[in-house]
């Protein structure tokens, strides 16, 4: 069934200069583009998007670092495409991350982790509302 899923390639892989790498990466894997653009988080914005984890011990440094430059978020399309593109991420710890993953490939750290991608069907519908509207996307 062809779904939507939400990603955002974070700070660290922006400023790195990895977006082009890390699109061609999402392309290859056969995921369609439906939205993108470049942003700066506002801390309510990161706040609010990772509210789930507002209890956990790494919260207040992860909205700091999600807050550290700009972003590149987008809306991408496919058979399975929260599954596939989380496979594609690799495991939240780049250490652990498998071979040719984008976080095997880019990330720095368990926080600086090169991007970010929606773990089920209602996180995905809800994140890629928090910032697109329709207008935004193709199709
Ligand atoms: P994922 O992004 O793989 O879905 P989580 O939802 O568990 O992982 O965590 C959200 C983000 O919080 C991670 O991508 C990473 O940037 C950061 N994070 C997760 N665990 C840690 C940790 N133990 N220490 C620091 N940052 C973390
Ligand atoms: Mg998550």
């Amino acid at each position: 069934m062809s779904e939507r899923t939400f990603s955002i390639i974070k700070p660290d892989a922006v400023a790195a200069k990895q977006t082009g790498a890390i699109i061609q990466m999402i392309l290859d894997a056969g995921l369609t583009v439906k939205g993108m653009k470049m942003i700066q988080l506002t801390r309510a914005q990161a706040e609010g998007f990772y509210a789930v984890h507002s209890a956990r011990p790494f919260f207040k440094d992860l909205v700091e670092y999600m807050i550290s430059g700009p972003v590149v978020v987008s809306c991408l399309e496919g058979e399975n495409a929260i599954a596939r593109y989380r496979d594609l991420m690799g495991a939240t710890d780049p250490a652990k991350a498998a071979e040719g993953t984008i976080r095997k490939n880019f990330g720095k750290s368990i926080e600086a982790n090169a991007c970010h991608g929606s773990d089920a069907p209602e996180t995905a519908k809800v994140e890629v509302s928090y910032f697109f509207s329709n207008l935004e996307l193709v199709g």
